[in-house]
């Protein structure tokens, strides 16, 4: 039960931040939404479920934007007890061709923004005496995929992250893991599988394909899934998972 808990979902108006945001406000916790796109139905959404979410539209690109979320949740809701990390954008292209703007971006948006949210929540939750960090991070944080440079670095980038956290955390009831999903079928990937349709596949073939070269279930994770899986990072059982990255991946991992 996180009643009485803040929960900022970073990335939350669509796909898994939006799952992940519902789980939360489904166990109780006052959810705080951020993103572009569909604002007023991810809103909507939390609400039908709980507590009216919170929201701020902070570029996580930008530390001054992040600043500005992080100073709004302290003034609006007392502080960030649980924070999740999933803000992150996806570039597909070889290294010699990829473009150095979204290199940048990809690091802004993927890795530098978990370093500025959890420096700025932690403060709080040292003072609250209670905390979780839970990074969304991907199988690309612990494997590689080609012409995914910018993606692979930042996401090995923020497990490496999560783990120094979760050292500096160890003796309080503040915890940092990742998570690690394979395949989620979000628009970050329908963008992937569109790429196949638009090289004269199918778009049965298409997804399909995309799932047979990683994902040995032949079946996409879900956000709900991944929200249960966040609900125990949570709970007081998980007290001492710290700095895992635990995968969830429909075997893509075992291979
Ligand atoms: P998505 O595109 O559906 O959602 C991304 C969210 O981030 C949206 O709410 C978007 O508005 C927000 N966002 C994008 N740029 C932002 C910025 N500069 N500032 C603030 N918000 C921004 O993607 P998704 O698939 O749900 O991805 C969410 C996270 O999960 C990402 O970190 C992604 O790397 C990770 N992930 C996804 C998959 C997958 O298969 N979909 C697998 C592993 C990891």
């Amino acid at each position: 039960n996180l009643q009485g808990k803040t929960a900022l979902v970073t990335g939350s108006t669509s796909g898994i931040g939006l799952g992940l945001a519902a789980s939360l406000a489904a166990a109780g916790a006052q959810v705080i939404l951020n993103g572009f796109g569909e604002v007023e139905q991810a809103k909507a959404h939390i609400a039908g479920l709980g507590a009216a979410p919170g929201y701020h539209g902070a570029d996580l690109s930008d530390p001054q934007q992040i600043a500005d979320l992080m100073r709004y949740v302290e003034l609006e809701f007392g502080g960030t007890d649980i924070l999740v990390n999933n803000a992150g954008i996806q570039h597909v292209s070889p290294l010699e061709s990829f473009p150095a703007d979204k290199w940048n971006a990809i690091i802004a948006i993927n890795l530098s923004s978990v370093f500025h949210t959890s420096r700025l929540a932690l403060p709080g939750m040292r003072e609250r005496g209670w905390g979780r960090i839970i990074n969304v991070a991907s199988v690309h944080g612990l494997v590689a995929s080609k012409d995914k440079a910018a993606y692979v670095a930042a996401k090995h980038g923020v497990v490496g992250l999560t783990k120094t956290i979760a050292l500096e955390t160890a003796r309080s009831a503040i915890t940092c893991n990742a998570i690690c999903p394979g395949w989620v079928l979000t628009p970050l990937v329908q963008q992937q599988i569109d790429q196949r349709i638009a090289a004269g596949t199918d778009p049965q073939q298409a997804r399909n394909e995309l799932l047979a070269e990683k994902q040995p279930s032949l079946e996409f994770v879900t956000p709900e899934q991944l929200g249960e899986l966040a609900l125990f990072l949570c709970s007081d059982a998980a007290v001492q998972v710290r700095g895992a990255a635990w995968n969830m991946d429909g075997g893509w991992l075992a291979q």
